[in-house]
């Protein structure tokens, strides 16, 4: 993040704008909704920025601006559509001490001017450090569509009520009635009643607030999927967003960890395959000592949490502490490197099931049935393979499968550093090694990629994850 946004007070400040053209008018209708002292230099002034002058709503000068005119400006704006004439400028105000944006001008801008979306008091800013205006106003149309116009007038009435709501119990209590005011209900009174109805709606669910028991506890066990944060399910959103506490391990992607709130307790409980990790009883008596504090706990847990997730040690524990639980399913490793790749799990005619199993476990390299998997036609999705492909070929081949037997490997299934590699059972060991297979990674044997291919990385592109995966 090059451009850090922050919100400045412009109230009795200075703001001058250089150039009296269209480039300026579009400007000037952003700065017309600060309480800053506008003062507009330039010649020949567009017919509107006359209008504003005549109406008192900013000064204007009609000749360029010079030295002196910036003095005691907060923003400077060079927006005369001529490059030589905006650097002048910009020295100028850069020299008086004002912030300096010249328009359409990155490189020579002290900062940026983002997309607005205006409800005050609630003012939404969107950027995208110049790369993509398209986006920014896509974004924007979004945003206005979805948000009521009453917003602003909510948050204003809302605003004279927050002492009183001090009464309200801090944290989940009040969180719970600000979230009932602005999710529907505070609308909803508007528009029947206008202004006092709000305030009649705020009490009305201030009384419930204070009246209603604290929910006790909860924990819900929720599947985070492979990483990519659309591959989240609705619930799994909602509870992220409501928890107080959010225990995950090392393999929870940051754009998911982003979906929870601001304020929410978040903890790495770093259980990995191999490396240094928490005791699942360290974990377990984490997750209890939150929950019988009264917080709402979201257990991350990546894919699906019943796949591999030592899920049944910690409902145990749940249980014999008496806390409430639920679990929301995920979209599991295997099935996202299926779906990348063009694959499906099961195919008539060549495997009528599929095996879900684990390439370790706690005593080391897993041991499976392997006659049954060295069948021709077998088909398995390996979790924790990687390091154990050398045992995993030994024991298959051992068992009469064929050396050429296909294996897809997908590593970060769904994330943008996704990688594919076409193999067979025999070359495994060697093109993991070759490909450099260190992230965490599903093996699919017995199932070749739609098109084959060695290993392809894909661009780093979040909007383009999943183009040209093969
Ligand atoms: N509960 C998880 C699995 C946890 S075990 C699930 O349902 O997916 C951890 C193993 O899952 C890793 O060693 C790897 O084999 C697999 N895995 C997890 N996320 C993955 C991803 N994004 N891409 C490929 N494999 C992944």
């Amino acid at each position: 993040m090059r451009h850090f946004p922050i919100f400045l007070d412009l109230a009795d400040r200075q703001i001058v704008v250089s150039g009296a053209g269209d480039c300026a008018v579009a400007k000037l209708r952003l700065l017309l909704k600060t309480e800053a002292a506008i003062t507009v230099f330039g010649r020949d002034p567009a017919p509107v920025i006359r209008q504003w002058a005549g109406a008192n709503r900013l000064s204007l000068v009609e000749r360029p601006l010079d030295q002196g005119d910036a003095d005691g400006a907060t923003l400077l704006y060079a927006a005369n559509d001529d490059e030589n004439e905006d650097a002048r400028v910009a020295r100028i105000g850069r020299a008086a001490g004002a912030l300096v944006n010249v328009v359409d001008d990155l490189e020579a801008s002290q900062f940026i001017t983002p997309a607005i979306v205006d409800r005050d008091p609630v003012t939404i800013a969107i950027g995208t450090e110049g790369a993509a205006p398209v986006l920014a106003r896509a974004i924007k149309a979004d945003l206005e569509e979805r948000l009521p116009a009453s917003l602003g007038r909510l948050a204003r009435i809302g605003q004279t009520f927050r002492e009183r709501a001090m009464a309200i119990r801090a944290g989940r209590g009040r969180r719970d009635f600000w979230s009932r005011f602005y999710s529907g209900e505070g609308d909803a009174a508007l528009r029947e009643g206008g202004d006092a109805a709000v305030l009649a709606k705020l009490e009305t669910l201030m009384t419930d607030a204070i009246e209603t028991r604290p929910r006790p506890g909860h924990v819900a066990l929720i599947g985070a999927g492979p990483g990519d944060p659309d591959l989240l399910t609705v619930k799994a959103r909602r509870l992220l967003h409501e928890a107080d506490v959010v225990l995950h391990d090392r393999l929870a992607a940051p754009e998911i960890l982003e979906l929870a709130r601001r304020e929410a307790i978040i903890i790495e409980t770093g259980k990995t395959g191999f490396g240094p990790s928490w005791s699942q009883d360290d974990i377990n008596a984490l997750i209890i000592e939150h929950a019988r504090n009264g917080a709402q706990v979201a257990r991350l847990k990546s894919g699906d949490p019943g796949m591999f997730g030592r899920l049944d040690e910690e409902i145990d524990a749940l249980d014999a502490a008496g806390i409430s639980w639920e679990i929301v399913p995920g979209i599991t490793a295997a099935a996202a490197a299926a779906s990348t790749t063009g694959l499906s799990l099961t195919k008539r005619g060549r495997n009528s099931s599929v095996r879900f199993i684990t390439g370790h476990d706690v005593e080391g390299f897993a041991e499976h049935d392997w006659r049954d998997l060295a069948r021709p036609g077998a088909g398995a999705a390996i979790y924790m393979g990687v390091r154990a492909a050398a045992f995993l070929r030994g024991r298959l081949m051992m068992h009469g499968a064929a050396p050429d037997t296909p294996v897809t490997v997908v590593e970060n299934a769904s994330r943008a550093n996704q990688k594919t590699i076409a193999t067979t059972l025999l070359a495994l060991p060697d093109d993991l090694a070759a490909a450099g297979i260190n992230g965490p990674a599903v093996l699919l044997y017995g199932m070749a990629a739609r098109k084959a291919a060695k290993q392809v990385q894909l661009a780093a592109d979040p909007i383009h994850e999943n183009a040209g995966v093969l």
